[in-house]
Parts: C-alpha cells; sequence; structure tokens
C-alpha cells in the first residue's frame, strides 16, 4: 500500500513519482511505500492553510471542540487499527500502542474542552469610559514536524492544541510511519473538519521544513525531534521572526536514594527504561544510586532486564519489541563499543539480537567512565547507564552536569530529599516515586539544549495563541 498525503480535504498520491519505502522493524521488510511531496504539493498545502485558517478561526470554540471530540472517539473506535499499524511499523508490543493511541484520544478531548476556556482580561483603565481588553486569538497556520517514535501521539500533541486554538497545521508526519498518521488524520475528516485546517504531507524532511517555515501563510513552527535539527530548524524559524515550540533530546537521570523500597524502585525504574524500546526522549538514562543500595538495585534491576521478553510486536507476551530502524542498531551497538573501550563493564545485554529486524537486547552497564559518549550523548535506545553516588549533592551535580534539561526521576520517601530533588534538579520535568509525566493535562517540555515551550497542559494551548490588546473609549 502507499501512504497518501491529505491536502486541502482530500487524498492524493502528491504530483510527483518520489516515493520512500516503509519497512517492518520485526522483520526488516519492505512493506509499503509513502509519497513524497513535491513543491507543488507544498504550495497547494498552503493555499488550504491559509483557507483552512480562515474558516476555522471564524468557528466558535464550542463548535470546534465539538468536532474534536468526534475525532477523538472516532480514534477510540479506530485503536485497534491503529495501534496495530504503529506495531507493523514502529515496532513496539501493540498493548504500549493501543495506550499511545487511547491516551492521544484524550489529549484531543481535553484540548476540545480547554480551547473553549482560553480566556482573556479585562485590565481597569485610567479613564471609566476605557475599557481595556486583552483578548486570546489563535497564531495562524502551523507547520509541524513529528518523529516516529510515538507516531499518533506525538502528532496529536500538535493537532490538538493547535486545532483548539483555531489554528490550522500543515504537519509533516515520519516517513518511517506514515499509516497510523494517516488513520488519525481520518479521524478528524470523518468528524466533520473543514477542508484545509488539517493537512498531512510527507517527503524530505529538509526539503519540506526549508520550504514552509519561510512561507507567509505559516505563523509558527512545531517540532519533536533530536537537538541538531532543532537547532537548525530553530534558526531558520527565529530568521522569519515566528514562533515555535522544540521539544528536543533528554538525558534523563534517574536517582535512586538509599531510603527507598530498592526492589520496588528497580521494578518501577525498569518499565520506564524499556518501554518503546527506550526510544522515548524521557526515557532514564543516567542511573544514579546511593552506596548502600547501588549493589541490591543493580542486581535486581539487571536481572530484571535479563529477564524481558524481547520479540515481535505483534507477537503475545512481547515486552520490548525491535529499534524502529536499522540506524539505531547501529548506534546503541556504537554507544556500547564506545563505553566498553572506555573501561565499562557490560552487566547484561550489549548485543543485537539475530540478523533478522533490528533487534537488540536490554543493556545494564556499570562503571562507565564520564568521558564515554553515553554518559553525554542522548542513547535513545535500550541502555541504561549505572553509577554510584555518596550524598545528595554529588547527586545533584551529575544530575545537572549535562546541556540537555528534559525529564529528572527520583525515588525518595524523605520529604527533605524531595523538597531539595525537586528544587534544585535542573528539568523541564521531575518525576518523583513513579512514571508521572506526559499527560494530556500536563505540560511537557524541557530546558536548556531539550527545547522550548511545552506541549499538553495549557501551556500546550497558549503556545498556539497569541494576546491581542484592544483598548476602547466610549462616549
Ligand atoms: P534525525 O536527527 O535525522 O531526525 C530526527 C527527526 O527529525 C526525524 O523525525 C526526522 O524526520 C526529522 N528531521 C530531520 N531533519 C529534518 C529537517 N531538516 N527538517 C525537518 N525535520 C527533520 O535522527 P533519527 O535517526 O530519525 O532519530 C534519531 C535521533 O532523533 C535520536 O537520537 C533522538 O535524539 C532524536 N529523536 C528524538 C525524539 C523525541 O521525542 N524528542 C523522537 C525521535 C527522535
Amino acid at each position: 500500500m502507499t501512504a497518501s498525503l491529505f491536502i486541502d480535504g482530500r487524498w492524493t498520491a502528491g504530483s510527483g513519482t518520489r516515493r520512500g519505502t516503509v519497512f517492518d522493524p520485526a522483520t526488516g521488510a519492505a512493506t509499503g511505500e509513502v509519497a513524497f511531496a513535491e513543491k507543488a504539493d507544498l504550495d497547494a498545502a498552503l493555499a488550504a492553510a491559509q483557507k483552512g485558517f480562515e474558516v476555522w478561526r471564524a468557528t466558535s470554540p464550542f463548535e470546534r471542540g465539538k468536532v474534536m471530540r468526534k475525532a477523538a472517539d472516532a480514534l477510540r473506535a479506530h485503536a485497534d487499527e491503529a495501534a496495530q499499524a504503529i506495531t507493523r511499523e514502529q515496532g513496539k508490543p501493540v498493548g504500549e500502542a493501543k495506550i499511545e493511541v487511547m491516551i492521544s484520544a484524550d489529549h484531543i478531548d481535553w484540548n476540545a474542552e480547554e480551547g473553549r476556556r482560553a480566556y482573556g482580561r479585562l485590565i481597569p483603565a485610567r479613564s471609566a469610559s476605557v475599557t481595556q481588553a486583552v483578548v486570546m486569538e489563535p497564531v495562524g497556520p502551523v507547520a509541524a514536524f513529528s518523529p516516529w517514535n510515538f507516531p499518533v501521539s506525538q502528532l496529536v500533541r500538535k493537532l490538538a492544541g493547535a486545532l483548539a486554538a483555531g489554528c490550522s497545521i500543515i504537519a509533516k508526519a515520519p516517513e518511517e510511519t506514515p499509516t497510523s498518521a494517516m488513520i488519525l488524520v481520518k479521524c478528524f475528516e470523518e468528524a466533520g473538519v473543514p477542508a484545509g485546517v488539517v493537512n498531512l504531507v510527507f517527503g524530505v524532511p529538509a526539503e519540506i521544513s526549508e520550504y514552509l517555515i519561510p512561507s507567509r501563510v505559516i505563523r509558527k513552527m512545531s517540532f519533536t525531534g533530536s537537538v541538531p535539527v532543532g537547532r537548525h530548524l530553530a534558526a531558520l524559524t527565529a530568521q522569519h521572526l515566528k514562533r515555535m515550540t522544540l521539544e528536543l533530546g533528554g538525558h534523563a537521570p534517574l536517582i535512586v536514594c538509599d531510603d527507598v523500597d530498592v526492589a520496588l524502585a528497580a521494578k518501577t525504574s525498569l518499565a520506564m527504561k524499556f518501554r518503546n524500546a527506550g526510544q522515548v526522549c524521557i526515557s532514564p538514562t543516567r542511573f544514579l544510586v546511593q552506596d548502600a543500595v547501588y549493589d541490591r538495585f543493580v542486581d535486581a534491576f539487571a536481572e530484571g532486564a535479563a529477564a524481558l521478553k524481547v520479540g515481535a510486536g505483534m507477537a503475545e507476551g512481547t515486552q520490548m519489541g525491535p529499534l524502529a530502524n536499522g540506524r539505531r542498531v547501529d548506534a546503541i551497538e556504537g554507544f556500547v563499543r564506545d563505553a566498553v573501550e572506555h573501561g565499562a563493564t557490560v552487566r547484561t545485554g550489549g548485543e543485537r539480537i539475530g540478523n533478522q529486524g533490528y533487534f537488540f537486547q536490554p543493556t545494564v552497564l556499570t562503571d562507565v567512565p564520564l568521558s564515554a559518549r553515553i554518559q553525554n550523548e542522548e542513547p535513545f535506545g535500550p541502555v541504561a547507564v549505572m553509577s554510584r553516588f555518596g550524598n545528595l549533592d554529588q547527586a545533584v551535580k551529575e544530575a545537572n552536569r549535562l546541556d540537555f534539561g528534559l525529564a529528572a526521576y527520583a525515588f525518595t520517601t524523605r520529604a527533605d530529599r524531595v523538597n531539595r530533588l525537586s528544587r534544585e534538579v535542573e528539568s523541564g520535568m521531575v518525576s518523583i516515586n513513579h512514571a508521572g509525566l506526559a499527560m494530556p493535562e500536563t505540560p511537557f517540555g524541557g530546558i536548556k539544549d531539550s527545547g522550548q515551550g511545552s506541549e499538553g497542559g495549557i501551556e500546550g494551548l497558549n503556545a498556539y495563541l497569541q494576546p491581542k490588546f484592544v483598548s476602547v473609549q466610549t462616549g
């Protein structure tokens, strides 16, 4: 099957002949094609987004919310189909994929509701005959670039925020995982979103971003992906003085203090680490464990990692699927080799599995010097790096060592430690004693090199709104 573009309310194979190939990460076999947009298609999408914006901004938030809630229900109705498409193209276990789809529907619902509460304010004036108001208006057509690790939920964060605010959108979804993005967009089509409000394209990412971002039609850019690409797109967007949201990489510390139930902390953090085979921007990577519990924690964690059932995402009982593509297997192999060359010990895993598909063992490394690449660059894969600390000052210093600042985690039962860690760790998000991030109603975003702005929560909606000040004198 060939995945197609959705422009101005119509599905099209585009005006050109270029196609990308879609692979099943569990087998490495080609399963389909994706149509690539040419300039003529992007021009059509830009014209559609402008037209769609005029219609959608004039639609009341109440009516917009109704359409969005219908789209959320349609997504729930198509949840199995969407989950299977995610698994076939991205690899994660189908149960995980279904959770991604269901939470995506919740994102749409939350934004549909909150769009009705995008209040402005009245500012007391210096004269009784003057009324000063701040009204919130949609920023305009959005160019959005979403990645392959969560093909539906990363796209939905951009779509739901933009649509709730009254913006139209041209979304460039990932070429590796097009089918579930198409299913999501079909849900909006089924729900009756006017033509031009939602446009979906695929193609050569650099060609598309370099064409869309400078266009006069586009008023905002939103990107989720790696720091280097984010830096490049930020420069391009800034050159054209447009708004942007950047959700970039992370290298999350996970701090385990000596006052915790070690078995529980190991079990909870194991699930956090190996979800989606570690291909999660908020995946914990640097495990900092206090001396007194270090051996017990590492033993329990490594034992749990070695016992995980790795297999095809569609197979019954699979706990960790393949990596999404061959690039990731090469990258993870390179990180492990480099760490070992620097003196690290492989406690478990460390190797690719078989020669079919993109499987890699859940891996735990110890004694990894700070000079190893994995201590500094985002691994984006199923590798946990264990390090010791003596006191909390050392843990905080190590947590803050890098220029990343997306997510951070800690396990402790002591209130004074909770207070210190939540205040002193430099991170856009901190989750203590559980995996508490990425809900529709909570902000999701990083500081430092990990990005700018938030998706999710009221912050995510505000990212698509701009204030207009209106001052009126009467009489
Ligand atoms: P990559 O850096 O080539 O691409 C990352 C994403 O950016 C992809 O979705 C890609 O299509 C897009 N992209 C690349 N160049 C672009 C351009 N000029 N304009 C617009 N979009 C562009 O790497 P990759 O191999 O696809 O992914 C690996 C790295 O990406 C990981 O190591 C991780 O750091 C990062 N990543 C992060 C997230 C996240 O959730 N923050 C998701 C996926 C990938």
